[in-house]
């Protein structure tokens, strides 16, 4: 009977983002409340016990589960010895096991570490022993860095973005270690580094030219010895030695097929590459163009302080044009402020208060707006996403009114991936002339298919699609499109665990 270790592990950082993550920011469960929190649900792990659950020959053999609540600045240098102090630790407790799964996120970083994950790999490696398989399923959006790939024997990639298959890819995951350990398959992992940051719509899986990568990728996977393969474009904000985009190609032991398909793969992602980028509108441009509009509610995307992809949350950069420019419409936005919070709550609702908004974490990026506001709303921040139902928890909230303007003051950042924060505070975006939504992207049916405009705001942030803006420090260079003429020569390098 085959003992499974399973462990998780997921953050997304943005290294521009001012305020350190902490390990109070991670929901942890260990051992089996690892399994009661995933069985059932939607996420990695769920699939992947799916599979091992359906198999009567498989001991389960739950560890460590980490997952943070939202994404943030780079992991602090105490959280992150505390962290993998407790994740190796988990591992070391439970005695020999025959393969191990891994859930990760891949866009990590900690003050003393660039890349944790392929850290916890190789410290696993070193207690699990060097005989074991080890699969690994991954967020796109990872940085896939050699000592993952050196230390793993596979990795499984979403296909999705935005991601709608967390479960599918644990169960791709699952199947694959099944697979190495029933039937006796041999990966070969063929990776091509692509020197490039995107961001945009053609990334969107179901019609953007990113859906030639993928569809290639899901052949491959589907062929008799096609293991796994896909694109990890990264995310662009977690500025790292091995940021960038890669291939792969994981082989049943044919190195030849797992190298061309990798080139493959990577030559039609360059085709594409030069597309993958945000066309912006400037902050005085966006507010005159929403002026313009006469009906129907302008949608200004501020994906610059996206919380969920590590920015934040504190701009009032859109809300501070609003006011200078004099616009008249209802707006509706999110911001986090923790002592604005603070400042409602004392005064209580009805009550009008002197405050302000924004710079609470960001101060070199956003100053403080004084505004004179009625406080409308006040809660505990507990709510469940619209989404994929899953709890989310701003803290302390506040809805404040502030003549044509309405906020949402959180104490914590949430994802604005769609439109769960505004619901659970009682406020419906068509019921607005301009809404600010702090997200790369939502699904169409959120805002795009119904909204009079849709503008993508070149405003100041840590996740701003205006790469150059952000003065990377640490990844390689060239890079697209941080350096001109950035040129790509297709080099496919092989990774294989030598096992007899
Ligand atoms: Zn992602």
């Amino acid at each position: 009977m085959p003992r499974i270790l399973i462990a998780e592990c997921k953050q997304e950082v943005s290294s521009f983002n001012p305020v350190p993550s902490q390990y109070e920011d991670f929901r942890v469960v260990r051992g089996t409340a690892l399994l009661d929190h995933h069985r059932g649900g939607g996420e990695e792990v769920s699939g992947a016990l799916s599979i091992f659950d359906a198999d009567h020959r498989v001991q389960i053999v739950p560890t460590f589960g980490a997952s943070s609540n939202t994404s943030g600045g780079v992991l602090s240098a105490d959280s992150f010895e505390r962290f993998s102090r407790d994740f190796l630790s988990s591992l070391s407790d439970v005695g020999p096991v025959d393969a191990a799964y891994f859930s990760m996120h891949g866009a990590m970083q900690a003050e003393n570490e660039n890349d944790p994950e392929g850290f916890l790999l190789q410290e696993a490696r070193r207690l699990l022993g060097e005989q074991i398989p080890f699969v690994v399923s991954l967020d796109l959006h990872g940085i896939l860095t050699d000592r993952m790939l050196e230390h793993s024997d596979a990795v499984v990639a979403y296909h999705t973005y935005p991601h709608v298959d967390f479960f599918q890819t644990g169960v791709r995951a699952a199947s694959l270690l099944m697979k190495i350990l029933t039937r006796g398959v041999r990966p070969v992992t063929a990776r091509v580094k692509i020197p490039a940051l995107v961001r945009g719509d053609e990334l969107i899986t179901e019609t953007g030219s990113i859906r030639e990568c993928i569809q290639l990728a899901a052949q491959i996977e589907a062929s008799d010895a096609g293991l796994s393969a896909g694109v990890m474009w990264g995310n662009p904000f977690t500025d790292v030695p091995e940021l960038r985009t890669n291939s792969f190609v994981v082989m049943d032991g044919d190195e030849a097929a797992a190298r061309a398909q990798a080139i493959e793969l990577a030559n039609r992602f360059w085709k594409h590459h030069e597309k993958m980028q945000v066309p912006l509108t400037s902050l005085a441009d966006a507010v005159r163009l929403a002026g313009d509009i006469k009906s129907g509610t302008v949608v200004m995307m501020d994906a610059a302080d996206a919380t969920s992809s590590g920015a934040s949350g504190d701009s009032n950069a859109i809300v501070r044009e609003l006011l200078s420019q004099k616009y008249r419409g209802r707006v509706l936005a999110p911001i986090v402020d923790p002592a604005t919070v603070r400042q409602a709550f004392a005064a209580g609702i009805g009550a009008t208060i002197r405050t302000t908004v924004g710079g609470a974490f960001d101060p070199a990026r956003f100053q403080p707006l004084p505004i004179e506001a009625q406080v409308r709303l006040l809660s505990d921040g507990k709510f469940r996403s619209e989404s994929f139902g899953w709890p989310w928890d701003s803290g302390p909230t506040a809805v404040l009114q502030s003549a044509n303007l309405t906020l949402v003051v959180g104490t914590r950042p949430v994802s604005h991936f769609d439109r769960s924060w505004f619901y659970a505070h009682g406020q419906d975006p068509r019921h607005f002339d301009v809404v600010v939504v702090k997200s790369p992207h939502c699904e169409p049916h959120m805002f795009a298919k119904w909204c009079a405009k849709l503008i993508n705001v070149d405003a100041p942030g840590s996740t701003s699609a205006n790469l150059r803006s952000l003065g990377h420090t640490r990844c390689a260079r060239p890079m697209f499109p941080l350096d001109d003429a950035t040129k790509f020569l297709p080099v496919a390098q092989v990774f294989r665990r030598g096992r007899p």
